[in-house]
C-alpha cells in the first residue's frame, strides 16, 4: 500500500511504510464516538492506517521511526491486522533491514514497536533504538519481554530532547504514554500517537480513550500542535489515510 515520498527543506527524503490497513480487532474496537469522546463521529468503523517512516538524510544516513505490528504471532495480534508489511515495504524503497542506522520509538505500544524483533531477535541488527528513560521505565508485559528484552544491547535510551542522528531530533510528548516521543526532520514532524483521528487537530481537547493518561495527553497535544501549527509543519501521522498533513 504505497504512498509518496516528500523530501524535506533541509534535505530528508521522507518515505512513509505503509505497515498495513484495518479495523481494531473486536477485543478493543469501540464505536468511533466512544474511542473520541465529544467528537460527534458517525458509528462507522474506524479503518486505520499503520505507518512507519523511513528517513534518508543528504548523506545517505537511514533513520526508521517506528516498526510497525510485527509478525502474526506478535504482542499486537489481538487487536491489530497482523502480520505486518514493513519488510515489503523497506525492499520497495531499496532498503535492507541491515542499512538502518537509527530506529526511533515514539512509544512501546504494539502497534508501534512490534516489529522491532522477528523470532527472538532485532530485525535491525545494526541500529540503535532511541526510547525516552520514561517508556522504558514503564515497560511491562509482552513488549517488555519480547521487544524491549531482545533490543538490550542496542538501546540508545534518551531524556526530553535530543538530537538522535545528524538532522533529526526527538521530543518528549508525554500523556498517550509516559515516554512518548515525537521526532523532527527539518519542517516534517512524525507524531506517533500524539494524535489518532483527523477530528483531533480541529480539537486537540477530544481524548482518545486508549490514551493512558487523558488529561496530560490532551494538554500535551495542544501545546505540540499549536507550536507545529505556528511553524507551518508537516505532520507524518501513524493513523491517518493520508500519511501527510500540512498545518
Ligand atoms: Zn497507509
Ligand atoms: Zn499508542
Amino acid at each position: 500500500m504505497p504512498h509518496q515520498p516528500i523530501i524535506t527543506g533541509s534535505g530528508v527524503e521522507v518515505t512513509p511504510l505503509c505497515d498495513a490497513v484495518g479495523p481494531m480487532g473486536p477485543s478493543i474496537r469501540r464505536p468511533p464516538a466512544e474511542l473520541f469522546p465529544g467528537s460527534g463521529l458517525p458509528d462507522e468503523p474506524w479503518v486505520l492506517h499503520f505507518h512507519c517512516y523511513l528517513l534518508r538524510d543528504a548523506a545517505d544516513r537511514l533513520t526508521l521511526v517506528d516498526t510497525g505490528i510485527g509478525a502474526a504471532d506478535s504482542p499486537a495480534a489481538s487487536w491489530a491486522p497482523v502480520p505486518g508489511t514493513l519488510a515489503g515495504e523497506l525492499a520497495a524503497a531499496g532498503v535492507t533491514p541491515a542499512e538502518i542506522g537509527t530506529v526511533i520509538l515514539t512509544h512501546l505500544h504494539s502497534d508501534h514497536a512490534s516489529g522491532t524483533v522477528a523470532e527472538g531477535r532485532p530485525v535491525f541488527e545494526n541500529a540503535r533504538h532511541v526510547l525516552q528513560r520514561a517508556e522504558l521505565d514503564a515497560a511491562a508485559g509482552r513488549m517488555l519481554d519480547e521487544v524491549v528484552t531482545p533490543l538490550k544491547d542496542q538501546l540508545h535510551v534518551v531524556e526530553g530532547d535530543v538530537e538522535v542522528a545528524p538532522g533529526v531530533h526527538v521530543h518528549a510528548t508525554p500523556g498517550h504514554t509516559p515516554g512518548h516521543q515525537i521526532a523532527r526532520a527539518g519542517e516534517l514532524a512524525m507524531t506517533g500517537d500524539l494524535v489518532l483521528h483527523p477530528v483531533q487537530l480541529a480539537d486537540p481537547a477530544i481524548r482518545y480513550l486508549y490514551d493512558e493518561d487523558q488529561e496530560t495527553a490532551a494538554r500535551t497535544r495542544a501545546d505540540v500542535l499549536a507550536g507545529l501549527r505556528a511553524e507551518q509543519a508537516i505532520l507524518a501521522t501513524a493513523h491517518f489515510s493520508e500519511p501527510f498533513h500540512r498545518l
